[in-house]
């Protein structure tokens, strides 16, 4: 596969809608390709595309064990409402039971580096798993949730996960996508209603006021303004924006 993908499908994507975006990554790139979701409501309008269209596209979930009961309600309900499973991926027993033995069971409060390491063993690490061997890995992002996802780009070579990475609602605002799971009755996390507009695992997430970014409501004790769970994070430590400076083996 080329990594000159992300160059030639990146003016085409651009004008097109979300349907039409899926669509054409399903044409264009060959073999597996995975959409993560948390269940968000972007994640949940991409869902709906993906399985109203039929499209050959895997969605994938990671339960850090950690996550709202709520959540766990709606990942039911999109299953029932699309008679379609979303499979998850979890974190492995054995580096979870050290976590938890070195840093206690809520040791991601302590300090970046502990909240790091929870993230680590329950998501990142998982998300590996899903992404082993992808062709594509779609996302839910979307550019204006947080300034540190400002600039991230639609399509991108991700060096870390070695795939391509689509984020085909990156220019939606989310008064659109509030719109759209309005219109067609897509089902939506209750937690937004309540204030939560990024819901991630329960104890890391609190509802937003006024005016606040959407993400800051995750990891709210922590003062950086660009808080990330390392998911889409380069081997820097900073969010991915560009492509990889250099093609890996497996693309060339
Ligand atoms: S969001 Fe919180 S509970 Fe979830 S993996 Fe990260 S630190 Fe752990």
């Amino acid at each position: 596969m080329s990594a000159s993908i992300p160059k030639i499908l990146a003016p085409r994507l651009l004008p097109l809608d979300l349907d039409h975006r899926l669509k054409l990554v399903r044409e264009f790139i060959p073999g597996r390709i995975v959409f993560t979701t948390s269940f968000g409501i972007e994640d949940q309008f991409v869902t709906h595309s993906i399985f109203t269209q039929g499209l050959d596209i895997d969605v994938v979930t990671i339960d850090t064990g950690r996550l709202f009961p709520e959540t766990y309600e709606l990942w039911e309900e999109t299953e029932a409402r699309y008679a379609r499973r979303i499979r998850a991926a979890y974190p492995q027993a054995k580096p979870l039971e050290e976590l938890v033995e070195e840093q206690g069971v809520n040791g991601f409060y302590k300090s970046v580096e502990a909240r790091k390491a929870c993230c680590h063993v329950r998501k990142v690490e998982p998300l590996g798993r899903l992404l082993h061997g992808v062709s594509g890995w779609i996302t839910g992002l979307r550019a204006d949730q947080s300034t540190a996802r400002a600039d991230v780009p639609m399509i991108a070579f991700d060096a870390n996960y070695r795939t391509i990475k689509i984020n085909p609602v990156l220019d939606y605002s989310r008064e659109a996508i509030v719109a759209a799971t309005e219109e067609f009755s897509i089902p939506v996390n209750k937690l937004h209603a309540k204030g939560f507009l990024s819901i991630g695992c329960a104890p890391c997430t609190r509802a937003i006021e006024p005016g606040e970014d959407e993400r800051a409501g995750r990891w709210w004790w922590e003062q950086d303004d660009k808080k990330e769970c390392g998911l889409h994070v380069g081997e820097d430590g900073v969010l991915r924006r560009g492509p990889a400076p250099k093609e890996p083996e497996a693309f060339q």
